[in-house]
């Protein structure tokens, strides 16, 4: 007898790879007996993510990345279903990094080493050669992994003037290589313009002809604006890999509203979901290379691998991404940073409304409160000017909304 819990579509975790490739069919028969009859005698291709180029590291990576704070029992699924590239694997040490990882050959899985400014967060944190170099040192003794396959600088530039002029973080990395400590070098971008520094985009835009990264990953999502489009598009034509992060924008809140819930009810959005959509969205991106994506649990990762496994958008998709949309106006931050720089107060919106979404679309109000309380400006530093919500393409009114997350965080 198979005991293994069910999920609510009535798939379980032993027949989960071997139904995604069957998709509805198997499903249509009912009930845990008949699927498992299909799964084994019909032995159907197992569900395989597909894998892209990551750039100029040459990596062959699986368009969904994994990562660490991904619950253990999915993980194993995770690695079978093809995921091959671990996102800030340094938290893993010999003793806690999963064996579903570890026994397989250290050549089939990829592992990155995530290396934050230090000395602060990412606005006040520096870069400092020694002390990253040391950092990635203790990370690989501890963990025993021999090598991090990525060593990904973690916040990124503060500006183009900065990659420019800072070589610390190249430093680093060249005398790691050398040691055969890590691999390729890739960074994790933000925009910096409420700082007077730069957009993500044109610092991106900047390293791919000036310095020896081979990968970046920066925020995208639906709705987001051209200028991301345009760098991804670039980074494809110049051989740069591109993973998409803090991509489920409002896909959480949409989860337990009750009124959203309700429409996506209608026949037109039948066999679609919001986070359905938004991946396969993601995927039909060619110049795309893959994405993160917070995965809770089990029936996260099926919609999520089985959508990112289709890879093409639907009419029922299209429309769940415009019902998203609709959803999202006013209320949702794209993480655009656009109105950041109009405002007096030098208030980290974009960052204040990341933190955000962390309590409401990720369901992580914990983590959400700790990096809200790391701010030097909160949203309670609001004057209200309003100078900053004519920038705003997503109508929101930012001074209600500041006043919002603060109740909720602060
Ligand atoms: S309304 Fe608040 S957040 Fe917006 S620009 Fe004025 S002070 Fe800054
Ligand atoms: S509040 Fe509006 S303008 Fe500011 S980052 Fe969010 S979506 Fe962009």
């Amino acid at each position: 007898m198979n005991d293994q819990p069910m999920n609510s579509q009535g798939f379980n975790r032993r027949n989960f790879l071997k139904v995604g490739a069957t998709g509805a069919t198997g499903l249509a028969l009912g009930g845990l007996g008949a699927l498992s009859a299909v799964a084994d005698e019909a032995k159907p291709a197992p569900l395989k993510l597909p894998r892209r180029r990551y750039g100029r590291t040459g990596l062959e990576i699986s368009t969904l990345v994994g990562a660490t704070d991904w619950s253990a029992d999915v993980i194993p699924l995770a690695v079978e279903a093809g995921v091959n590239y671990w996102h800030k694997a340094h938290r893993w040490t010999a003793a806690t990094m999963p064996d579903a990882i570890k026994s397989q050959p250290r050549e089939a899985y990829h592992l990155e080493v995530v290396v934050d400014r230090v000395g602060g967060d990412n606005k006040t944190g520096h870069i400092d050669e020694e002390q990253h170099y040391q950092f990635v040192k203790n990370a690989v003794a501890r963990s025993g992994v021999g090598y991090y396959d990525v060593f990904k600088f973690h916040f990124g530039y503060h500006s183009v003037a900065e990659a420019r002029t800072n070589l610390g973080v190249i430093r680093a990395y060249d005398r790691l290589k050398k040691e055969g400590l890590v691999k390729h070098l890739a960074i994790s971008q933000h925009h910096y313009k409420d700082i007077n520094g730069d957009m993500a985009f044109d610092i991106v835009a900047y390293l791919m002809d000036h310095s020896p990264f081979e990968a970046a990953q920066f925020f995208y999502t639906y709705g987001d604006r051209k200028e991301i489009s345009d760098v991804i598009a670039l980074a494809k034509a110049k051989d740069f890999g591109v993973i998409a992060m803090k991509t489920m924008g409002g896909v959480g809140r949409a989860a337990t509203d009750k009124k959203m819930q309700t429409l996506l009810a209608e026949p037109k959005y039948a066999g679609s979901s919001p986070g359905a959509a938004m991946v396969k969205w993601l995927m039909a991106n060619p110049s795309l290379t893959a994405a993160v994506i917070a995965t809770k649990n089990f029936d996260q990762l099926q919609e999520n691998f089985k959508a990112a496994q289709e890879h093409t958008l639907g009419r029922n998709d299209q429309e769940t991404l415009k019902l998203l949309a609709g959803f999202n106006q006013g209320m949702t931050c794209l993480l655009c940073a656009d109105c950041v720089s109009h405002c007096p107060e030098h208030i980290a919106i974009a960052d204040i409304l990341r933190y955000e979404r962390y309590a409401l679309d990720y369901h992580e109000l914990s983590r959400a409160k700790a990096e809200y309380k790391t701010l030097t400006k909160d949203g309670s530093a609001c004057i209200a000017c309003g100078d900053c919500i004519p920038a705003c393409r997503a109508d929101i009114n930012i001074v209600a909304k500041l006043k919002e997350v603060h109740n909720l965080l602060g």
